[in-house]
């Protein structure tokens, strides 16, 4: 498997357990090149996250859908692109059970773009927020600018 923060092709597995009652394998590896370390879980693909979108539909939980919206968010801005990835490609394995709005996504994704940097913030909020009118848009600005 590949390193999530440099893309090295190699990774090995530094330790192996089962978890959730054995229907689950923990993986942690450790990348070759730049020695960071992740966690894979091993599950049967039965129950894969889905995420219950505004219109009600359902669809399978995409990490590289939700990494594609921050990346779009925090183009030209000072951010590096593997904490992105970081929170992304880790997102799944933040969620309770086995079902999640597209709302909470989005909610999830604002407060770990609000630490990392504002503008990125605002840019994705305007989108997953909906913001229903400019005036709201103005006040998420100040009370940013604020330090709220
Ligand atoms: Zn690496």
């Amino acid at each position: 498997m590949k390193c999530p923060y440099c893309g090295a092709a190699d990774t090995r597995v530094v330790d192996s357990r089962p978890v959730d009652g054995g229907l689950a394998i923990r993986r942690r590896r450790e990348c070759v090149q730049c020695g960071r370390r992740f966690t894979t879980y091993e599950r049967p693909q039965l129950e894969p996250l889905m995420v219950k979108k505004r219109s009600g539909k359902r669809e399978a939980f995409d990490p590289d859908k939700l990494l594609r919206g921050l990346l779009l968010a925090c183009e030209k801005r000072p951010v590096d692109p593997e904490r992105l990835k970081r929170f992304a490609y880790t997102f799944e394995d933040q969620v309770e059970g086995p079902e999640i709005s597209s709302e909470e996504i989005g909610r999830r994704a604002m407060a770990f773009l609000k630490e990392l940097d504002p503008v990125a913030y605002i840019r994705f909020a305007s989108v997953y927020r909906e913001f229903d009118s400019v005036e709201r848009f103005i006040e998420e600005i100040k009370a940013l600018e604020e330090g709220e």
